[in-house]
């Protein structure tokens, strides 16, 4: 006999991971599965990820797309570098409460620049952080906007499926981050993705 399942609305379309609650995070996720602004997102199974460089592995087919579009920016004399790739949730905990204590942040002000752990891009393997080889001052700072790494992914980046995931405006309220972008290429990776993109195009 088929058994009759209530379909929560993170299975319904809306978010394919359920919502959990964070210890130390007193806020609770929000009826779409956000907390702070944040998706939840599990983790990439760890027969899937591939090293790219020391110490940064990606989910196999972004780790495919990178590299194809590594190759082509270095043809057009632009040095992209990888300097953050799939990150378990473990690592994100220290991330965000490490830096949230050293900071003296509340998780609010934390998560505009941070995801909670279970709730960001980079524990699917999908997700890099950029900088130019050139100007690695610019790393991880606003200021990579104005690199050429930076122009010639947004003149690029869609041809090999990357996407930028936080603009300067985005419906998730997190801040601008030029270097972040995040893998859609396959029908996996756009399930993943799919809450944010529904989000940003405001269905
Ligand atoms: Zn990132």
């Amino acid at each position: 006999m088929a058994a009759v399942l209530l379909v929560p609305e993170w299975l319904s379309g809306r978010s394919s991971i359920p919502p959990v609650a964070v210890d130390g995070i007193d806020a609770e996720p929000t009826t779409d599965g956000r907390l702070l602004g944040h998706f939840p997102y599990s983790e990439a199974s760890s027969d899937l990820l591939v090293p790219v460089e020391a110490g940064i592995e990606l989910h196999r087919d972004a780790a495919l797309a990178l590299n194809a579009m590594r190759r082509s920016a270095a043809a057009d004399g632009v040095d992209l570098r990888l300097l953050s790739g799939y990150r378990s949730h473990d690592l994100q905990k220290s991330i965000f409460f490490d830096v949230k204590s050293e900071r003296n942040q509340s998780a609010a002000e934390r998560a505009k620049v941070s995801a909670p752990p279970g709730y960001s891009e980079h524990s699917t393997g999908y997700a890099v952080d950029l900088g130019d080889g050139e100007d690695p001052a610019t790393n991880l700072s606003q200021s990579f906007e104005n690199t050429r790494a930076f122009r010639w992914l947004q003149d690029n980046a869609a041809v090999y499926h990357f996407t930028l995931s936080f603009p300067v405006i985005n419906p998730q309220g997190v801040s601008y981050e030029p270097w972040h972008w995040r893998f859609e290429g396959s029908s996996e990776a756009l399930r993943a993705f799919e809450p944010a993109r529904r989000l940003a195009v405001g269905q």
